[in-house]
């Protein structure tokens, strides 16, 4: 199978090349060139098979220039039951809500309880492999610009994998104290975390500039080495999430809630819309999948986009309490539309050059009747956030984060408006113990809270009784290692010393 770039239908590569290159030259994004067909006899088989069997089945299909000892490397190396808390990394609870059932996807039982370890866990066997096949086996320097979730999420993924090292950089105010401190007491004898003087935007522009500064990129190539990324355009982050939702259905075969063939829903909180898009890949593999519920915060470009079918992003940005989603340029967007517009990589083009140049842009009749025809979008505000996450646990005695909360009440609005009542599978992207705070603050009826996150994470225990994640739990004893701070400007000798390159 080969992949071409959406902006540049003539970019043709390998999977690996895809992998190790994470973006076009162009700016594109890679986007396999057909879809693995499946059908009934393919579905039979993987139902006899557990979420590992199903994974390597589905990555054999699109990663033809790995061999199955290599597949069968990345999944096991990934995948297990000491980092997922059992054999399956995925597993499917069923609740009622407003009376309508719902099957929870709960993917955040990895490392740092959010479901970006689905893919982060993998892709780092992905790219040392495809970095083997492409580049002479030279070792991979990840570079993290982060603004909380996937800077922890790529230093557990990464830590100890051989031929790499990861340096994470983040806003020294702009991340919680949880997350800070989840990020400075890394294990791991390749990794290093170092704050930085400014904001995302500081961070993000500083990693941008040393990716692309020649010296800098020679000097590491003397050294045998080379930059990558694990930013979530790269094909191999997509790829692992394909997999959950074919094991999903699987799974409701299998427990007798559907048959073969039946139709689901499925309902997702969406930031960069990567984890939906998923979902729509695995619905070209013929996964039956009737309608794609898109739920967002109060960053409803996304919203908008669905029922209008312009994208713009000339908007307020507001911090919510689903931090994750506070997004306003969702950039696997651009692989729908290259689908959407029937491969045309010069439409997409056009489209992603007026973004960037004036912020927006309008997609034809034709792709915004596909887009309705398949998707709904819809959003919620913080308070009906805290609201579904108290109503959910006194009813259900389901305890949800905020993320997975907004997926909720978008859901229960698309049922009311339409009436489908379509089996559901809704994606859970992060435990609540991740955002204590919020979470608490929704069912605690106004009671004070206490200042320190640890003191909240057992205030939010004693209150559920829910369990709190072992990684969490034991974060409050462990001994900060990182505590570098530097200036913007600072940031490419900060890279090269910490390399140990002079
Ligand atoms: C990253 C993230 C999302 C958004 O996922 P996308 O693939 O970017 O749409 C939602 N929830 C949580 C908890 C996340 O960390």
């Amino acid at each position: 199978m080969l992949y071409n770039s959406t902006e540049n239908k003539n970019e043709i590569v390998s999977s690996a090349q895809a992998i190790a290159q994470g973006i076009s030259k162009e700016g594109g994004l890679f986007v396999p060139q057909e879809m693995p067909s499946y059908d009934e006899d393919t579905f039979n088989e993987l139902l006899k098979l557990d979420y590992k069997g199903r994974a390597k089945k589905i990555f054999g299909d699109f990663l033809t220039d790995f061999t199955t000892e290599e597949i069968e490397d990345c999944v096991e190396s990934a995948y297990t039951a000491e980092k997922f808390g059992s054999d399956n990394p995925a597993p499917l609870v069923t609740k009622n809500y407003n009376g309508n059932e719902i099957n929870i996807l709960e993917l955040w039982h990895g490392p740092t309880c959010a479901f970006k370890d689905m893919a982060l866990q993998i892709l780092p066997h992905f790219l040392t492999k495809s970095l083997k096949k492409t580049y002479d086996g030279k070792d991979a320097v990840i570079l993290v610009a982060t603004s909380g979730d996937t800077g922890k999420a790529a230093l557990e993924g990464f830590k100890d994998v051989d031929h790499t090292k990861i340096l994470v950089f983040y806003p020294v105010d702009g991340v919680s104290p949880m997350q800070k401190h989840q990020m400075n007491t890394q294990e791991g004898s390749n990794v290093n975390v170092c704050a930085i003087e400014g904001n995302f935007d500081d961070a993000q522009t500083g990693v941008k500039k040393i990716f692309t500064t020649t010296e800098i990129v020679d000097k590491l190539s003397e050294n045998n080495m080379l930059f990558s990324s694990a930013n979530s355009i790269n094909w191999g982050r997509l790829l692992p999430q394909i997999v959950y939702y074919i094991s999903a259905y699987c799974d409701l075969i299998n427990t007798g809630k559907i048959k073969i063939g039946d139709k689901i829903n499925v309902v997702v909180p969406t930031g960069n819309f990567g984890n939906i898009l998923a979902s729509y890949y695995a619905s070209l593999m013929g996964l039956p999948i009737n309608k794609f519920i898109c739920a967002s915060n109060s960053n409803n470009v996304l919203t908008d986009f669905i029922n209008t079918g312009v994208y713009d992003k000339n908007r307020s940005f507001y911090t919510t309490i689903s931090p994750s989603m506070d997004i306003l340029v969702s950039s696997n967007l651009e692989r729908l539309l290259y689908n959407l517009s029937d491969n045309n990589d010069e439409m997409t083009r056009n489209w992603m050059t007026q973004l960037k140049t004036e912020g927006k842009y309008q997609v034809t009749d034709e792709v915004k009747e596909k887009i309705n025809s398949l998707f709904y979008g819809g959003y919620c505000n913080d308070n009906d956030t805290k609201e579904t996450i108290s109503k959910m646990f006194k009813e259900e005695n389901y305890l949800c984060d905020t993320h997975t909360a907004v997926a909720v009440e978008v859901y229960d609005k698309y049922v009311s408006e339409t009436g489908d009542k379509t089996p559901t599978v809704l994606a859970s992207t992060a435990s609540p113990y991740k955002f204590s705070n919020a979470v608490l603050t929704a069912i605690n009826d106004g009671k004070d809270l206490p200042d320190n996150e640890f003191d909240m994470v057992d205030m939010l225990n004693d209150i559920t009784g829910v369990a709190v994640p072992t990684p969490l739990a034991v974060l409050k004893n462990k001994a900060s290692r990182f505590s570098d701070v530097c200036k913007s400007n600072e940031m490419p000798e900060y890279v090269l010393k910490s390399l140990g390159v002079k």
